[in-house]
């Protein structure tokens, strides 16, 4: 659990507290949500990788949407309420993604 308090890593692996698969750091951007699920921490308080809040709830991925050629997933905290959109990884899970959409309709 040394990633987890680690706030000068924003690229480090984690265990996702949905559904408990470890999640490996991803090649290029920050990962903040699970690939798998799609679910995230509150960790960010206003830009995706700051790391500042200290809620710590789980995030559910609510919503999805698409911005130019780039995916955003909006999470929203179980905890707190507060939603932050996040950026759509690579290997995300395409049919997780494909829930999420399928949700909105
Ligand atoms: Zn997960
Ligand atoms: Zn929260």
């Amino acid at each position: 659990m040394k990633n987890m308090r680690d706030k000068n890593s924003t690229n480090s692996g984690f265990t996702c507290a949905n559904c408990g698969r470890t999640v490996s750091p991803a090649a290029k951007t920050a990962r903040n949500h699970c690939p798998f699920c799609l679910w995230s921490l509150h960790v960010d308080s206003v830009v995706p990788g700051d790391r500042a809040a200290d809620c710590r709830g789980k995030m559910e991925p609510v919503a999805l949407f698409q911005k130019r050629d780039e995916w955003t997933v909006i999470h929203r905290c179980e905890k707190c309420g507060k939603e932050l959109p996040n950026k759509c990884a690579p290997d995300d899970s395409f049919e997780a993604l494909l829930n999420l959409t399928a949700l909105q309709q």
